[in-house]
């Protein structure tokens, strides 16, 4: 299998830590608003890589988290920031944080259900794992790796050397430019918070006990910490969006890698973004898109996820409203074709498609070619209860449910024709018999005789 590695910018041949078993991690929702047909994107693109790794025989020990706390505009590196957005959507809807949290964890979760994507053994929620993040924030302190400030506990980023490998940002070029800091007291630009401190004027709703004071982690450890718990010091695979490239994760390796001296992630995954109508998506242009849009305009979630197969996940997708319905389109046609064929369980499985399938798997999770895989194989000469045996068992990595759409019923006037077509041609009136077979297929199905004198009814494709 080859994956893309973005810490060494190159294709690399996988090799898991411990043999047949991956350890996985994908930075999950900040749970404070729907997320958008961007954010569905990573999802799936975590969904995708878990079944590509399950139907190479792997097994997947996946975890994601829940940014269920202290998710600051800052962090995003918005230097007017400094507001908890988890707070300020709770004061916006006249509500407690927690009941933003557990509202938008809710929905995230039905999102997760509709667009068909593998659960991990567990969606860890960042205030569960508080006691961890102060642990390794001790460490790091033990080490020397950190510094007070009056607004809290900073990693000085000057004393990781290979800081800025994974972002290209060092704490040296990072200098050289006209950023403005928004913190004088930081020693240097790259540096960030570990903990912050509650601000003394006003109490906010989520806030800890620490040896450093009363306040909340800072968002880039909880993700440390959570890997370093769930699924140990070195992971095999972390997946997140690009935008949480350069910063977000460059501090995740480093916040770790000081804590435990030892590599963090062997490889990193980022999904390309997703733009609207070629340009940004965003709330004031109004194309801003959730799940919940795509189903009111008609659409069934699976069609977004055929929608996300079609770009490759290292290239930028452009939704439009044509490209989806084209997706939708697509897979409908191939749940009319499924549903055409009859379902024979001893029908051997194509081995030469399903070879073909997983080498675009294993090519970096080459999707749109592993659909024109599918197609090639629906389009091919062998047996039809072959071509369903073959595409059900693609369906394990491309999860678009078409067990659900085998067989369907062939309306009673069609076989009312079909069996006039039949007597006529048992008393060999075979002028009649081809007019019937002709006035059917004008109705949009085929009628094919059987060696046993009887008939079959498929739908016409
Ligand atoms: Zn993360």
């Amino acid at each position: 299998m080859k994956i893309y590695n973005s810490l060494s910018k190159q294709l690399e041949d996988f090799k898991p830590i411990e043999s047949g078993l991956v350890k996985m991690y994908c930075c999950g929702p900040t749970v404070y608003m729907h997320p958008h047909i961007g954010n569905w994107r990573l999802f799936s693109l975590s969904d995708f890589v878990y079944r590509a790794l399950r139907f190479n025989g792997y097994k997947v020990d996946f975890v994601m988290n829940m940014t269920d706390v202290g998710h600051l505009f800052e962090e995003q590196g918005n230097p007017e920031g400094g507001e908890d957005k988890i707070e300020k959507q709770a004061v916006e809807e006249g509500k407690s944080a927690k009941e933003i949290v557990d509202f938008y964890i809710k929905e995230f979760l039905k999102g997760y259900k509709d667009l068909n994507l593998s659960e991990p053994r567990k969606f860890t929620r960042a205030t569960e794992y508080v006691d961890d993040q102060i642990d390794l924030i001790a460490t790091l302190e033990e080490k020397g790796y950190t510094y007070e400030t009056s607004d809290g506990v900073y990693f000085d980023t000057s004393k990781f050397s290979s800081y800025g490998e994974l972002s290209g940002l060092t704490v040296e070029n990072i200098k050289e430019g006209a950023r403005i800091d928004p913190n004088p007291e930081k020693k240097n630009p790259t540096d960030f918070a570990l903990w912050k401190f509650s601000p003394t004027s006003k109490k906010r709703q989520q806030e800890w006990q620490s040896p450093w004071g009363i306040g909340f982690p800072g968002w880039h450890l909880e993700c440390s910490a959570m890997v370093l718990s769930e699924l140990g010091d070195t992971i095999d695979i972390h997946l997140g969006g690009e935008d949480l490239k350069m910063i977000h994760h460059q501090n995740e390796i480093a916040q770790s890698e000081c804590a435990t001296g030892k590599k963090f992630v062997n490889y990193w995954i980022h999904s390309a973004f997703l733009m609207v109508d070629a340009g940004k998506m965003s709330k004031s242009l109004g194309n801003f898109y959730t799940l919940s849009e795509v189903v009111n305009k008609g659409f069934n979630p699976l069609d977004l996820r055929y929608l996300y197969m079609t770009a490759h996940y290292r290239t930028p997708l452009n939704f439009t409203w044509e490209a989806l319905s084209s997706a939708q389109n697509s897979l409908n046609k191939i749940y009319e074709i499924v549903g055409s064929y009859e379902q024979d369980p001893k029908a051997e499985i194509s081995d030469k498609y399903i070879k073909k399938f997983r080498e675009k798997l294993e090519d970096d999770f080459n999707t749109p070619e592993a659909l024109a895989v599918v197609w090639e194989l629906l389009k091919s000469a062998i047996p039809e209860d072959s071509k369903l045996n073959t595409i059900l068992k693609m369906d394990e990595f491309l999860g678009l449910k078409l067990q659900e759409h085998i067989g369907y019923e062939i309306p009673n006037n069609i076989i009312d024709l079909a069996k006039m077509r039949r007597e006529y041609r048992r008393n060999g009136i075979w002028d009649k018999a081809d007019v019937i077979r002709k006035q059917i297929l004008g109705m949009g199905y085929i009628v094919e005789d059987t060696p046993s004198g009887e008939f079959k009814v498929k739908k016409k494709f």
